[in-house]
């Protein structure tokens, strides 16, 4: 068995980081390195999509779960609008094995995909 991914450890406590919000299946904490001035993770709780592909095919109901916290997050901490990033392969810069969506909002640069 592969070892539990960064997200689990801090939804199971073990690594400390604030649950800044969370739904029945997803959960949300800040961006350690935030690249925009909001910048927030939006995580499934369970660990077994490596990414959104995997997530889409697999479980649409739980990617519009992420959806709507996103949309609820960003509404609570800027002004209700956002960016949804969701890298994919380590091409994609994707460093983390356990699908999350990057929020990012308040002042993006239009350049960047900030994440
Ligand atoms: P990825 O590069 O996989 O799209 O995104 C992973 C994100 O997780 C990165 O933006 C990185 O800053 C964030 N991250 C990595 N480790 C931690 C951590 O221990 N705590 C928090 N809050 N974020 C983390």
């Amino acid at each position: 068995m592969s070892e539990p991914s960064i997200f689990t450890r801090i939804l199971e406590g073990e690594i400390p980081s604030e649950i800044i919000a969370e739904t029945e299946n997803t959960f949300a904490i800040r961006d350690i390195n935030p690249r925009a001035p909001i910048h927030l993770l939006v995580i499934p709780k369970t660990p077994e999509y490596r990414n959104v592909v995997e997530l889409a095919a697999s479980d649409p109901e739980l990617l519009a779960e992420m959806v709507g916290l996103a949309n609820t997050l960003a509404a609570e901490h800027s002004d209700g609008d956002f960016r949804l990033v969701f890298n994919t392969g380590p091409g994609g810069g994707q460093s983390v094995f356990h699908v999350h969506a990057h929020v990012l909002a308040g002042g993006l640069d239009e350049a960047s995909t900030g994440a």
